[in-house]
């Protein structure tokens, strides 16, 4: 990672795991990696398993990782001091885990309460986009048969036709519209009460992301928007494997009309209210997204001049 990137500082971007992408084709090379140190990410179908703190424990050893119905079964990478770290999908039951004394959890919680270090969870949050993608994954999506686990993780065959499936990451655009001293936050119904953040939405096919930024704010607030700044990027695992790109995004008019029925709430925020927002001294209690949310990087960038 080059630490000068603003997506440096995103959440999940601290990965130190160098991946290793030749070795994968090398059955052989996995498993001797996999017979030396190892720590084993486990899930129990869509959430972590951790030993409980401090500090959370939130990988294992292969003996232990097996202990709790976990093999080392996706190769991730090898970590700066040589240990090689593997995912795992658990064939045990929740509740037969929490009663061994381990926390069974969704990921978000354990970053929002910063449970683990950045590195760890960066490396949670590849393990959980590949295993999520192999659990949801289990047939061809060309001929309907059952397919198995190649190369390492990165990749399911069929049996059947040849067909090769690789692991999926979706586009996501995220923008934070502005317009002289005011920005555009929004909030859907799912959020937390008091929160705003950025709009977003999927890049469709043929899109490049300038346009998907522009479709996706006229769409959903009917505001247009002229020119589109890259600004950071971020893998974002929930639910599944995701890549945030957030982006500044010029507004050419200011009356805003919700149109998407997934938004309750948009409005104009001053940077002084943003800056509140981010600070928790908004008096009316509007909060924006956490640190390690691409939502929070762009309205502090924002905040400090960028656009
Ligand atoms: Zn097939």
């Amino acid at each position: 990672v080059t630490r000068d990137e603003a997506s440096a500082f995103t959440g999940f971007a601290a990965n130190p795991l160098d991946r290793r992408a030749g070795l994968r084709v090398n059955a052989e090379a996995i498993r001797s990696l996999a017979a030396g140190p190892v720590r084993v990410v486990v899930m129990c179908g869509e959430r972590m398993v951790a030993a409980p703190g401090p500090p959370v424990e939130a990988a294992f050893d292969v003996a232990t990782a097996a202990r709790f119905g976990a093999g080392p079964d996706i190769f991730l990478g090898v970590g700066e001091d040589g240990t090689a770290w593997f995912g795992g999908q658990s064939q045990r039951a929740e509740d037969a885990l929490k009663a061994e004394g381990l926390m069974v959890r969704d990921l978000r919680p354990l970053m929002v309460e910063r449970a683990v270090d950045d590195a760890t969870l960066a490396i949670l949050g590849q393990a959980r986009g590949l295993l999520v993608w192999h659990r949801t994954h289990p047939r061809c999506a060309r001929c309907g048969e059952g397919t198995v686990i190649a190369d390492g993780g990165w990749r399911r065959s069929c049996p059947a036709c040849g067909a090769s499936h690789f692991p999926r990451t979706d586009p996501v655009v995220i923008m934070l519209a502005h317009r002289g001293d005011a920005c555009l936050l929004a909030r859907k119904p799912v959020f937390a009460p008091g929160m705003y953040s950025c709009l977003a939405g999927f890049v469709e096919p043929g899109e490049t992301i300038e346009d998907a930024v522009r479709r996706e704010t006229l769409e959903e607030a009917a505001i247009r928007v002229g020119r589109v700044a890259y600004h950071a990027a971020q893998p974002w695992p929930m639910p599944f494997s995701q890549l945030m790109i957030g982006c500044f995004a010029e507004a050419l008019n200011d009356d805003i009309t919700l149109e998407d029925a997934e938004l309750e709430a948009g409005r104009w925020f001053s940077r002084a209210e943003c800056r509140a927002m981010l600070e928790g001294t908004h008096p009316e209690g509007l909060f924006c997204p956490p640190p390690a949310a691409i939502a929070h990087t762009l309205l502090r960038a924002w905040i400090e001049g960028a656009g």
